[in-house]
């Protein structure tokens, strides 16, 4: 019997490495559902190859395009379907046995809640459900047995140095420290996205490659630690290692560290957890450590990356500090990514809906989306002042 996998988020960076790995293995796998936003052609592309059931596009016009060039393709069997109602019913398919869940940002909560909530196997690549509504979707995972497995390599690497948690004095995220570790800080005011998205060492989706050269994606990092690991803030550093091998550590009372290293390659990760607590093939090569030569370690210089310091803070305030800051920090990458806010300016959007914002911790999923939505429209008065040229 082969194993049903519904990929929310397939036309991503993470998706797509999902479907490799998963072609290595037809005999395992099945993909019975694939949704996207709004890329039409690449999912067309993505439905030849795999020929899911189903297949759910978030725009309306999107999947009613779609729906014609499938026909056209002779692929009219595969059902389309759209909007935010249909995202969370591919994750509670019957036929559907595990969920990747790979949307970015918080447009991910609600359609992998669903799928915490069917009880299917999580695969969490989008850390933002975790930072924006930590408490809320592990008390889910723990009421319905749900089997949660990190596809964030730290996250992966620190869950395969683990064990049971036993002894551990403190975890360790590796960070790249993105683009810009090494630039002046006046050149940051001027740089572009297409800067900001050139990450040395691994090619993702735009909005967590800004958020890697901001460090922010570390900052949700740790908060993504704090809820999978239950460990507390002080109990989880973040050391900067430009080469991107090593990709977490573990701590353990008696001094011992135990590190997990590969290729930077998203598909160790995926692969990982996919076979959990098997092993199996991911296309990844074999580590050249002699290639690999000089890894270097540095502490992360706060003042460069204010956006780390910003998540410590909301970490250890509580409350509902992680919803506005994961919030805020959306609306300004966006703006960032619309060339209408400086990159060096994220972070006052961010600190400024912090500081205006503290909300006690939310009780309830809709109490998580009013904190969400209030952040939103907090960070974008912010936004109005901290933009280069007006917004419209
Ligand atoms: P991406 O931008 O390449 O892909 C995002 C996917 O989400 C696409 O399929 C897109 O169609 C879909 N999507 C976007 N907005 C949507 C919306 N409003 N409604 C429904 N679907 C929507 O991003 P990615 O790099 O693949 O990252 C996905 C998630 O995985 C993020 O949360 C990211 O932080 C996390 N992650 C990514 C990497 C990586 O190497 N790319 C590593 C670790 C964690
Ligand atoms: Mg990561």
């Amino acid at each position: 019997m082969t194993r049903g996998i519904c990929i929310l988020g397939a036309t991503g960076s993470i998706g797509k490495s999902t479907l490799d790995v998963l072609s290595r293995h037809p005999e395992t796998f099945r993909v019975v559902a694939l949704t996207g936003n709004q890329r039409v052609q690449e999912m067309l592309e993505l439905c030849k190859i795999h020929q899911p059931e189903q297949v759910v596009m978030a725009s309306p016009d999107a999947a009613r395009q779609l729906e014609l060039l499938l026909r056209d393709a002779g692929l009219k069997q595969i059902r389309v379907e759209s909007g935010p109602e249909a995202l969370a019913g591919v994750a509670r398919m019957d036929s559907v046995d595990e969920v990747m869940a790979a949307i970015v940002g918080a447009a991910g909560l609600l359609p992998t809640l669903a799928a915490v909530e069917a009880g299917k196997k999580v695969y969490l690549a989008n850390k933002e459900c975790l930072v924006m509504a930590g408490k809320l979707f592990m008390d889910r995972v723990r009421a319905r047995n749900v089997v949660l497995l990190p596809i964030d390599s730290e996250h992966n690497a620190v869950f395969q140095c683990f064990a049971d948690g036993r002894g551990v004095r403190r975890i360790l995220l590796t960070a790249s420290g993105g683009p810009f570790r090494t630039w002046p800080l006046e050149r940051l005011e001027g740089v572009t996205p297409d800067q900001a998205c050139a990450h040395p060492n691994w090619v993702m989706g735009r909005k967590i490659s800004v958020d890697s050269a901001t460090m922010m994606n570390k900052g949700l990092e740790v908060i993504e630690a704090h809820w999978l690991f239950q460990l507390p803030a002080e109990q989880i550093d973040v050391v900067i290692h430009p080469q991107s091998i090593i990709h977490s550590m573990v701590e353990y009372v008696d001094g011992s560290v135990l590190a997990q290293l590969g290729n930077p390659d998203m598909r160790t990760p995926i692969a990982h957890a996919l076979a959990y607590p098997e092993r199996m093939e991911s296309g990844v090569s074999s580590l050249d450590l002699a290639q690999a030569a000089d890894l270097q370690f540095e502490q992360p210089d706060l003042q460069r990356f204010p956006c780390l310091a910003l998540a410590f803070a909301a970490l250890r305030s509580g409350g509902a500090a992680a919803t506005v800051l994961n919030a805020a920090n959306e609306v300004a990458v966006q703006a960032f990514l619309d060339e209408q806010l400086p990159f060096a300016r994220i972070a006052a959007v961010v600190e400024d809906a912090l500081a205006e914002l503290q909300p006690a911790a939310p009780d309830a999923l809709d109490a998580v989306l009013a904190i969400d939505h209030e952040a939103r429209v907090v960070a974008g008065r912010h936004l109005r002042r901290h933009a280069v040229s007006p917004v419209v």
